[in-house]
């Protein structure tokens, strides 16, 4: 049974005070379970003082992307090197944000990945397919292109380290979430396409599901037997809604 996990992607929300507050009523409310893994993901410039704030806690800390570059003269990047400065532990990548606005690739994010396995990063490697992919039918095809483009070269003991978000583009901030089956088929499919690289871890990679995830819908959603877990955007910034999403757990 692969491990449950409720991450929070605070994209552009979390200025210090805010991160303060946040997490302040994450610790001191039902934060904890006895299922799940919690992590959170604020912006960089809240990092340091989020790990202060969450230093031995049960909440780990994320970063929403970084470089897969080590230390070079590329103005503006963030390296592995310094998010383990700031007590982070998870990244995520190749969110469809930054794949539409930041034309990242599959291979830019395969790319990243291995620097996050070989700088001891738990990466959160995101896919998904926008509406107009899944209105043409395309849904198995994209999504199997991206989870093969993101896990090239991967060994299986690679493949044991990762977590894989599905993220239909359409559900993402919309409100409009995939129902808990049609989230289990492509997650059901993921999963398959993983056994490719090793068929006994495969079973154990948690994937997580993103895309307007609610207090009102996560139980169903993870009652599903391929849905190890959530990646939460908007409801993760509502101490009390993501508290919820947790306990649903
Ligand atoms: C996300 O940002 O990854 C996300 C799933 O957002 P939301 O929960 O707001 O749809």
């Amino acid at each position: 049974m692969p491990r449950t996990i409720v991450a929070g992607n605070w994209k552009m929300n979390g200025t210090i005070p805010e991160t303060r507050e946040l997490l302040s009523a994450l610790l001191n409310g039902p934060s904890r379970s006895e299922r799940a893994e919690v992590v959170v993901c604020p912006p960089y410039p809240s990092l340091y003082v989020a790990d202060e704030m969450l230093a031995g806690s049960h909440i780990r800390l994320g970063a929403q992307d970084m470089s897969a570059h080590e230390k070079v003269a590329y103005t503006g990047e963030v390296s592995a090197a310094m998010l383990l400065t700031v007590g982070v532990s998870w990244v995520i990548l190749g969110h469809s944000e930054r794949r539409q606005y930041h034309a990242e690739t599959d291979q830019l994010v395969n790319a990243k990945a291995r620097l996050a396995f070989s700088s001891g990063l738990t990466p959160i490697l995101c896919i998904g397919e926008t509406l107009e992919q899944r209105e043409a039918g395309q849904t198995e095809q994209v999504v199997g292109t991206q989870i093969d483009g993101v896990t090239a070269g991967f060994s299986p003991e690679d493949l044991s380290r990762c977590v894989i978000a599905y993220e239909p583009v359409w559900a993402i901030g919309t409100g409009r979430t995939a129902t808990p089956e049609t989230a289990q088929e492509v997650h059901a499919f993921i999963r398959d396409r993983l056994k490719a690289i090793d068929a006994a871890v495969a079973k154990e990679v948690p994937i997580l599901y993103g895309g307007s995830v609610k207090p009102g819908n996560a139980r169903d959603l993870m009652a599903q037997p391929d849905i190890n877990g959530v990646l939460v955007g908007g409801a993760s910034l509502v101490a009390d809604d993501f508290m919820a999403i947790i306990q649903a757990a």
